[in-house]
């Protein structure tokens, strides 16, 4: 009897080991094909980019070599003026965007409408300026407001909130009507304040949401948006979800809200996906792939 059930453990080790190898096979095999060994020389090298540098209070900074500059204080080039519901099903065309161009910044023209990108995007990194000035009227949502829309439709507010409160998710940093920001990390109206951003667009398996948009933001340098997943496109007052089909692609939309609220220095870098992660340990590895430091 014992050396029944000795055989039959036996050959289930077997079995385990024979599984393990098949896996392990398999496993290589894939990782050939979409990954690489950890430290593997054969991976490639990224793309070189010479970075920007930072703007002062005085001056804007340089972008980083690879930007799609959409704005650099001279004009509106890379803008139109943004069209309504209204518009667009009448088919009216295109027109210049209308806001003001003076001494190196942009200024809403309040009444003139929203303005967006004549190119449209999906997954960017984004930086932009904005600046309130210091007579600024009003409270709350009227004062300073102002908006960066990603692909025309998710909004990062621009408000300004220094020693001014309204409703958490609709204060700058937030997105919104979804997220306020982590923390206030407003400047005094007068001074330059920097957005540096990296959105996500959502993905779509069919009509189903398969992973939704994300944002990370910076403000003034301080993390007030950490990955968050949006609940879906801005509206005000309602909650929002995602529509049954979205844009592969959309423009990045300025909003006027009939504040004087300036922005200097825009640009954005298209984002690719992530690289894989490494597939396969270097010591598992037939020959070993690297040598040298950790
Ligand atoms: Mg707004």
């Amino acid at each position: 009897m014992r050396e029944r059930f000795r055989g039959v453990r036996s050959l289930a080790k077997c079995g385990v080991i024979i599984l393990a190898c098949v896996s392990w096979a398999c496993g290589a095999e894939e990782s050939t094909k979409d990954g690489y060994e950890v430290h593997d020389p054969k991976r490639p090298q990224p793309v070189v980019v010479t970075p920007g540098t930072n703007s002062t209070q005085d001056a804007s900074g340089q972008p980083p070599s690879d930007a799609i500059v959409l704005f650099d204080g001279k004009d509106l080039s890379k803008w139109r003026a943004d069209k309504t519901e209204k518009q667009e099903k009448a088919g009216e065309p295109d027109k210049p965007a209308a806001w003001t161009v003076a001494e190196g910044h942009l200024a809403v023209a309040a009444g003139k409408g929203n303005i967006r990108t004549n190119d449209e995007f999906r997954d960017v990194q984004l930086h932009a300026e904005f600046w309130h000035p210091t007579d600024i009227a009003g409270n709350s949502q009227g004062r300073g407001n102002s908006g960066i829309f990603f692909m025309g439709t998710y909004e990062l507010q621009v408000l300004d909130s220094h020693n001014s409160e309204t409703y958490a998710d609709g204060m700058v940093g937030s997105m919104y009507g979804q997220y306020p920001p982590l923390v206030n990390a407003s400047r005094t109206p007068g001074q330059w304040q920097t957005y540096d951003v990296i959105f996500r667009a959502p993905q779509y398996d069919g009509e189903r949401v398969a992973k939704p948009a994300r944002m990370t933001v910076l403000l003034n340098g301080v993390v007030v948006q950490d990955n968050v997943d949006l609940l879906g496109p801005t509206k005000h007052s309602t909650l929002t979800e995602y529509p049954k089909t979205h844009p592969e692609k959309g423009p990045i939309k300025l909003q006027d809200h009939g504040h004087p609220v300036r922005f200097r220095n825009i640009w954005l870098r298209e984002l690719g996906a992530n690289p894989p992660a490494a597939a396969r340990s270097a010591k598992a590895a037939k020959k070993p792939a690297t040598v040298g430091a950790k």
